[in-house]
């Protein structure tokens, strides 16, 4: 990460070789709020991983004004950053649980963890009596939470404690018509009918599952982030390269390592400054494209550590940056080039970029 005064000190140069990632914070809004739309209950925010790789401190406080006040972490650390950034008010929910040392950052910033077992109901009751807690139960993706045998001996006495939710996580919830969905929410149901405390179980795939599945909270993540299965999501990142070097190769010359690729013919070749170690998967190099302007141009060669090369030949001028995310390429698409899904690119993406917000 480039330090502000590094950062200074390229602006004092004018220096142009930094990656500039663009959250734009108006489409998270728009995809929060038709989120919410889906659901006549509460609707929350999921957080984790810095807000998937895009900022937590400032996804959550622009949240915050949109009305969320519960906001959902992985990690107690993670949950004390936030607090920081958000101040007291909203709660702050953590998915790991009470986990053996977290009790002083717990206390410290106000954090509810998500209780996962009989040993940290017992580990939290001790270390912090009358602190908030909530509830995980394990419907069947053997994850995390209480299993129904445990939750049943540890119900009366968990639930006169007033536990502020009881959530579980479905496994299947991006296949709207697999059966584990309607298996899991029977299970829960089970588990919690007739309880006073909130109940939570639709992640981004559960909400769209319908009404039956959105209980007193939702907790949307990736399709705030312009994700899949939201398909009415709109793409929250644009990424920018800059071009470093542009050359003209001969037919039968090759590019990159390995010489991987070989040109069939006489190719304008942009050397891009970014790579795999800006979180642009090495796996994705054979099927991946980027954009400059509306037109596409095919990633040749390797993806190297730092470097990329592009196939600009269909360009009249040499580019000076090329986009990877944006208005023609979500990250799902290039998800499905390196065989993985949305979550892990944004979560990969690099921590040498620039980020920069509009629509706060
Ligand atoms: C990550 C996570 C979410 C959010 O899921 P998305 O699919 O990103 O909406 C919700 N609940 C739990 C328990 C999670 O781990």
């Amino acid at each position: 990460m480039f330090t502000l005064d590094a950062r200074m000190e390229r602006a004092k140069y004018g220096a142009m070789a930094q990656t500039v990632l663009t959250i734009d914070l108006a489409a998270l809004r728009h995809n929060w709020r038709s989120l919410s739309a889906n659901s006549d209950t509460e609707t929350g925010a999921v957080v984790k991983a810095d807000a998937y790789g895009l900022g937590a401190g400032r996804v959550a406080n622009m949240l915050a004004i949109e009305g969320v006040r519960r906001f959902f972490v992985a990690l107690a650390e993670e949950g004390a950053a936030l607090r920081k950034a958000l101040g007291s008010g909203p709660e702050i929910n953590v998915f790991s649980g009470h986990m053996a040392g977290d009790a002083p950052l717990l206390k410290a910033a106000q954090l509810t963890p998500m209780i996962n077992s009989v040993d940290q109901m017992l580990r939290h009751v001790e270390a912090l009596p009358g602190h908030s807690f909530g509830i995980q139960l394990d419907t069947g993706m053997n994850r995390l939470g209480m299993e129904p045998s445990e939750w049943s001996a540890l119900r009366e006495i968990a639930l006169a404690q007033h536990p502020t939710l009881v959530m579980s996580h479905l496994a299947c919830a991006d296949e709207p018509t697999h059966e584990m969905n309607a298996r899991q929410l029977h299970v829960f149901q089970q588990m919690t009918d007739g309880i006073d405390a909130p109940r939570s179980l639709a992640a981004t795939g559960g909400i769209l599952l319908g009404p039956d599945y959105h209980f007193d909270v939702t907790r949307p993540g990736i399709g705030m982030y312009g994700g899949q299965p939201f398909d009415d999501a709109r793409p929250v990142v644009q990424l920018s390269i800059p071009v470093i070097q542009t050359r003209d190769v001969a037919i039968g010359e090759s590019v990159g390592y390995g010489n991987s690729w070989v040109a069939q013919g006489v190719t304008r070749v942009a050397t891009i400054a970014a790579g795999y170690a800006d979180g642009i998967l090495r796996a994705m190099g054979p099927r991946a494209h980027v954009y400059v302007g509306d037109t596409r141009c095919k990633i040749i060669g390797r993806i190297s550590m730092d470097l990329i090369a592009v196939d600009v030949s269909a360009l009249k001028t040499a580019p000076d940056t090329v986009d990877l995310l944006g208005r023609h390429q979500d990250i799902d698409t290039l998800a499905e080039a390196a065989g993985t899904i949305g979550y892990e690119i944004l979560t990969s993406l690099g921590a040498r970029y620039e980020r920069r917000y509009t629509g706060a």
